[in-house]
């Protein structure tokens, strides 16, 4: 049994946390808030395999599936409903894009179609059709609880003996050669200091600070945190908007009906970096720019009162692909996630997990596409398609 830090308690940390304490590891997670406080608890609920790109697909194929097995393997309620992401596109050279995503998709087994405007009435209620040609829709996508999914990982975690603390930021590593030895953290009774055999650096938008204690430079994996909002309106009556719907020639503007209350979630790719780490501040541009996309998606939304609206980051590296692999002898980093980290968190928590504690994974998850190292050799992937 090895001693393993994670750091960081979002979706990431948390749900590896449980998988390596199912391969029987010996695990301390460190948080430096409260559980979720980073970008998890800020995000819209999307789950989905409509990616543009084959590692992509691939891996959120496989999440998919670890998703439909979750509730039952946690014992708890997350809220997961395969309710369907429909892409909707407004001119002809964009339905001949999706027509080429589908068949991209389709090859890896995501059974995404094209439909038509009177299958997407179906579908959406209040959808305004007239300004669509087509829509990319595939009924296996969803959506889930982020709050459940985070607590429910976390509390299968601790049962099965991991020693989980928040308030407790990581301020330092120790590092011998290539090889970290010990993590210092702070906390109520002052600084202390642990030996381990292992490190995960799963602080997404922080990462680059991790990095920095472990005397790598912040930029070797360049992350930047860019402030994305989102509002919430009052509940409506469930089914008028289940799937996540988007137009993304509108700026990547989406609704989606939150699974549990029913109020509607409005995003839009309305982004600027953030001007620090704590820039949280939710604007009035976005609220005026991101309504006027929704109620032009679905008009009877002109109706609807907002009640909340909520800032949070993506963590982006230049490629928008996280970077998931080992970056020293015994530390490893799974971070950068832009707007797919809860999503793609079953399959990257159980591949990470794996090789940290066996050397390798049976998860089809491309080492090779998301090496943390590709920045440095100066070789972007095709950029992660990204919504929002
Ligand atoms: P985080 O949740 O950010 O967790 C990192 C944690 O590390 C933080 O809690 C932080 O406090 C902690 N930390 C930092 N430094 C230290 C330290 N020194 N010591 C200890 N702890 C430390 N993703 C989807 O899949 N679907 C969506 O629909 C979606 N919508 C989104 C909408 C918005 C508006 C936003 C902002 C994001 C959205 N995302 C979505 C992205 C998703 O929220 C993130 O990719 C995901 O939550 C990342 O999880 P994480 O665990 O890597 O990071």
């Amino acid at each position: 049994m090895s001693k393993i830090a994670v750091i960081g308690g979002g979706i990431i940390g948390v749900a590896t946390a449980y998988e390596l304490a199912k391969l029987g590891e010996d695990v301390i997670l460190f948080e430096k808030n409260y559980f979720g406080s980073g970008s998890t608890f800020r995000c819209a609920t999307g789950i989905r395999a409509q990616f543009t790109d084959g590692a992509n697909i691939r891996l959120m194929k496989y999440s998919v599936e670890r998703w439909e097995r979750l509730e039952e393997e946690l014992e708890s309620e997350i809220g997961f409903r395969q309710t369907g992401y429909l892409f909707l596109a407004t001119s002809e050279e964009e339905v001949e894009a999706f027509r080429a995503n589908v068949r991209l998709q389709n090859r890896f087994g995501v059974p995404t179609r094209l439909i038509d405007m009177a299958e997407a009435k179906e579908i959406v209620p209040i959808l305004n059709t007239e300004p669509f040609l087509a829509g990319a829709w595939n009924p296996k996508d969803g959506k889930a609880n982020p709050f459940k999914t985070l607590f429910a990982y976390l509390r299968k975690a601790r049962e099965m003996g991991v020693d989980a603390r928040e308030h407790t930021p990581v301020i330092g590593l120790e590092r011998e050669g290539d090889e970290i030895t010990a993590v210092k953290f702070g906390g109520n009774g002052g600084m202390e200091s642990i030996k381990v055999d292992a490190v995960l650096n799963a602080a997404n938008a922080w990462a680059p600070l991790i990095n920095a204690m472990a005397g790598l430079r912040p930029d070797l994996v360049p992350i930047i945190p860019y402030k994305h909002q989102l509002v919430k309106t009052e509940p409506l009556e469930g089914g008028q908007v289940e799937p996540l719907v988007c137009p993304p020639s509108w700026n990547d503007a989406y609704i989606i009906q939150d699974g549990e209350d029913g109020g509607i979630i409005c995003g839009a790719g309305i982004e600027h970096e953030a001007k620090s780490l704590d820039d949280y501040e939710p604007t009035y541009d976005f609220l005026r720019g991101v309504l006027r996309y929704a109620v032009k998606i679905a008009p009877p939304l002109r109706y609807a009162h907002v009640v909340r609206q909520w800032a949070g980051f993506y963590a982006k590296t230049p490629d928008r692909n996280p970077a998931i692999g080992r970056l020293l002898d015994n530390l490893y980093i799974a971070a950068g996630f832009s707007g797919h980290g809860f999503m793609m968190a079953p399959a990257v928590a159980e591949a990470m997990a794996e090789l940290i504690s066996k050397g390798r994974s049976k998860v089809p998850l491309d080492w090779e596409w998301y090496d943390p190292y590709r920045f440095e050799r100066g070789e972007l992937r095709t950029g992660a398609f990204q919504i929002g």
